[in-house]
């Protein structure tokens, strides 16, 4: 099968190596003889909503979210008609605040967001910095843990109603109190956790490849061939450690 990757801003939206997101989607669709067409598209880019299996977004400090804010808002429609149609999203701290209704930055100015997810972000006075350690449960009565690496001034308020997509374990999440981490809508995941995240979370990355085949192949998603995950279960235990031990921490 062939997976049709947006990548929205990988020029602005991409700290704490965030793109290595991508490369760890390619390479696993890859071993199992699936191929990515990647895509970037950044600001002046015409985005086409039917185009895309998987749309991803990445991290980045408030000056760098002022400056596509608007420019994602031009792509606002096409994002929110793609998800509609199925396809699957990834975004990370960063562009997840820029996908709910707004985030107000650290100087008090409003940033608009696309409304995707049903939440809006203000940023504090401290930054919420760590390791994280989220108990997730994507498919009913199926509990697996998720790690990762967080440094937000933001904290996001999820409507009531909304789902998150984790409970948190250790760390901050969204908001330091909540006790819960991202958003959930569909096939759609915004998540605080960079690191990058999908290294050390390889079933996440596989959830979200099979979202991505779902929506390429119009059917259901795919149960996938298992890798020898050895490496990453690794890094898994490695990061989930550091949380338990140390996340959760005002900087
Ligand atoms: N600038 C945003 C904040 O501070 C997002 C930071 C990030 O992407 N790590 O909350």
């Amino acid at each position: 099968m062939k997976i049709r990757i947006g990548h929205l801003y990988p020029d602005y939206l991409n700290i704490y190596a965030d793109r290595g997101n991508i490369a760890v989607l390619t390479r696993r669709a890859a071993w199992r003889g699936d191929e990515v067409e990647l895509t970037t598209l950044s600001v002046g880019d015409t985005l086409e909503s039917g185009a895309y299996d998987l749309l991803y977004v990445g991290g980045g400090q408030d000056r760098e979210q002022a400056l596509v804010a608007q420019d994602l808002g031009s792509k606002r429609d096409a994002v929110l008609a793609a998800v509609a149609d199925g396809a699957a999203m990834l975004a990370v701290c960063g562009g997840y605040q820029l996908l709910g209704r707004s985030y107000r930055d650290f100087h008090g100015v409003e940033l608009p967001g696309i409304a995707l997810f049903p939440l809006e972000t203000v940023a504090g006075e401290r930054r919420m910095i760590g390791d994280v350690l989220l108990e997730c449960e994507l498919e009913p009565g199926v509990r697996r843990t998720l790690a990762g690496f967080e440094n937000h001034a933001g904290r996001t308020l999820l409507d009531p109603g909304a789902e998150p997509l984790g409970r948190v374990v250790a760390g901050f999440g969204n908001d330091g109190e909540s006790g819960y981490e991202g958003c959930r809508v569909g096939r759609a995941v915004g998540t605080y956790l960079h690191g990058p995240l999908l290294p050390r979370n390889p079933w996440f990355a596989d959830w979200v490849l099979a979202q991505a085949l779902a929506h390429a192949s119009g059917g259901e998603p795919p149960e996938l061939a298992r890798l020898p995950d050895d490496l990453e279960a690794e890094a898994h235990a490695v990061s989930a450690r550091r949380a338990e031990t140390r996340g959760g921490r005002f900087s």
